[in-house]
């Protein structure tokens, strides 16, 4: 799949939408989901042109790669959920359920998540 530049996540990466950041950094763009589904629900994007991550952890330099997983890490701590813990999601592709085609990670947080996965519907 190409990459789409009119993507949501690529707007709000250019500042043509706005979002409420919780962290950037080189190779990274943290802020708050739109339609939270946690009490902390925060989503990590590349700030490079990728899908999905399969397209980011095919395509993306080593610089790249461990830049924004550091940043996923330093996001959880910084907002104090390293401890009780967290949830990572990155939805892939159609049968992910994945719905902005810019890869990125959710961080859910807040409270006792449950079972891993519901069912569709
Ligand atoms: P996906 O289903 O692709 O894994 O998740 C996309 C997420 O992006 C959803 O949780 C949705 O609420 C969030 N989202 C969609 N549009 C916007 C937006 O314009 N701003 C923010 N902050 N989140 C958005």
């Amino acid at each position: 799949m190409a990459y789409d530049r009119e993507n949501i996540f690529a707007k709000i990466l250019r500042g043509e939408i706005p979002c409420n950041k919780v962290y950037e950094d080189d190779h990274a763009l943290a802020f708050h989901d739109i339609n939270p589904q946690s009490p902390t629900h925060v989503l990590v994007i590349p700030k490079g042109a990728y899908v999905s991550n399969d397209d980011f952890t095919a395509k993306a330099s080593d610089a790249e790669l461990t830049g924004f997983f550091r940043a996923v890490g330093h996001v959880a701590r910084a907002l104090g959920v390293a401890e009780p813990g967290y949830r990572m999601i990155a939805n892939t592709g159609v049968h992910g359920g994945q719905e902005v085609p810019h890869f990125h990670v959710h961080i859910c947080a807040g409270r006792v998540l449950g079972g891993m996965i519901r069912p569709a519907g």
